[in-house]
């Protein structure tokens, strides 16, 4: 029986495919680290948390899947096997939660799911840009949905802790966010798609999608051209190498302005001069320079999406073209 992995349920069913037939993409090595480093970060959270008077239940390492698979891997074990009329649609389920949670006074004594992330400034920043969280990482729903539709819908204490600065965004989910039937419905859809088929779920990458730049797999889904004319292979073995070398100078420029503008801020500050003129350039500094943006998510707060229309500008349309590097940089 096919079974997956409750943590990868979320993400597009090609990715799932491809993940759960055990066909080995390039994991990028800071994917690697961030999973080990995410790690460390979940014992810290849990032992504040014991400070805090929690009594935290969790393993480290699932003594089920040591015994069953020989495979390490960490988190109290839930799963379950749904069978179907159509044994082609049957599936099973495995996943592993961070733990269980009760305090005296935030839970009331109850036994609440504990689920922990952690994550860089960037990433943290897209998980606070959003109201309802989960929208700009849909497949954490997925997860934290699963694991509440397979232990009784319990409440799920979730904290999401920013890796850089330590701040916590830290809440309780009191009923899952996608329900078992869209759970279902994809499962055995996909169960049925790779018990019938020998190629992957059909999808194609999407340059504008952050699951596909990130995704191991990106390499299988871009389609290549068909047959090309050594005329036309040489003009695209110019573009790419310009395009690695303009990637070079970028970086190097970006290097280059802040270390001229260090330079630059240090003098201002030492002859408390903050407009000057030197060697033909003009040098204004502003200790608390701050740009002022909107967000759109912000904006529809305040107007609605006709109001929006309104006053958006739109810049002259031009031919863009989007260049993702697929391998693992
Ligand atoms: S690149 Fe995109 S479409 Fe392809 S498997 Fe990954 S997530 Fe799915
Ligand atoms: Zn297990």
């Amino acid at each position: 029986m096919i079974t997956y992995r409750i943590s990868e349920i979320g993400h597009c069913p090609k990715q799932l495919s491809l993940s759960t037939a055990k066909i080995d993409g390039k994991v990028p090595s800071w994917l690697q680290n961030s999973a080990d480093e995410g790690k460390w970060h979940e014992k810290r959270i849990k032992d504040e948390m014991r400070k805090a008077g929690y009594i935290i239940e969790d393993v480290d390492v699932c003594p089920i899947c040591l015994e069953r698979l020989g495979e390490e891997r960490n988190g109290l074990h839930v799963e379950i096997t749904v069978n179907k009329p159509n044994e082609k649609e049957s599936y099973m389920l495995i996943g592993h939660t961070d733990g269980k949670a009760t305090h005296p006074e935030y839970t009331k004594g109850k036994t609440y799911g504990l689920e922990v992330k952690s994550m860089s400034q960037f990433e943290f920043d897209r998980w606070m840009k959003t109201d309802g969280k989960f929208k700009e990482f849909p497949s954490y729903a997925w997860q934290v949905s699963t694991y509440q539709h397979l232990t009784n819908e319990i409440p799920y204490i979730y904290v999401v802790k920013n890796r850089n600065i330590g701040g916590k965004d830290r809440f309780v989910i009191e009923k899952p966010i996608v329900s078992w039937t869209e759970i279902d419905e994809k499962m055995s859809r996909l169960t049925s798609w790779m018990n019938n088929n020998s190629e992957p779920y059909p999808a194609e990458f999407d340059a504008d999608s952050i699951e596909c730049r990130r995704c191991k797999y990106a390499l299988r889904c871009v389609p290549e051209p068909k047959i090309l004319e050594p005329v036309e292979k040489e003009k695209l073995d110019l573009a790419v190498s310009n395009y690695h070398k303009s990637q070079e100078l970028e970086k190097e420029s970006e290097k280059l302005r802040t270390e001229a503008d260090n330079i630059f801020i240090q003098h201002c500050r030492a002859t408390m001069e903050n407009k000057w003129r030197y060697s033909g350039l003009s040098i204004s500094f502003n200790e608390n320079s701050s740009r002022a943006y909107y967000s759109k998510e912000g904006l529809m707060t305040v107007l609605n999406e006709e109001q929006l229309k309104t006053v958006t500008r739109y810049s002259e349309p031009k031919p863009v073209v989007r260049i993702t590097q697929l391998k693992d940089k």
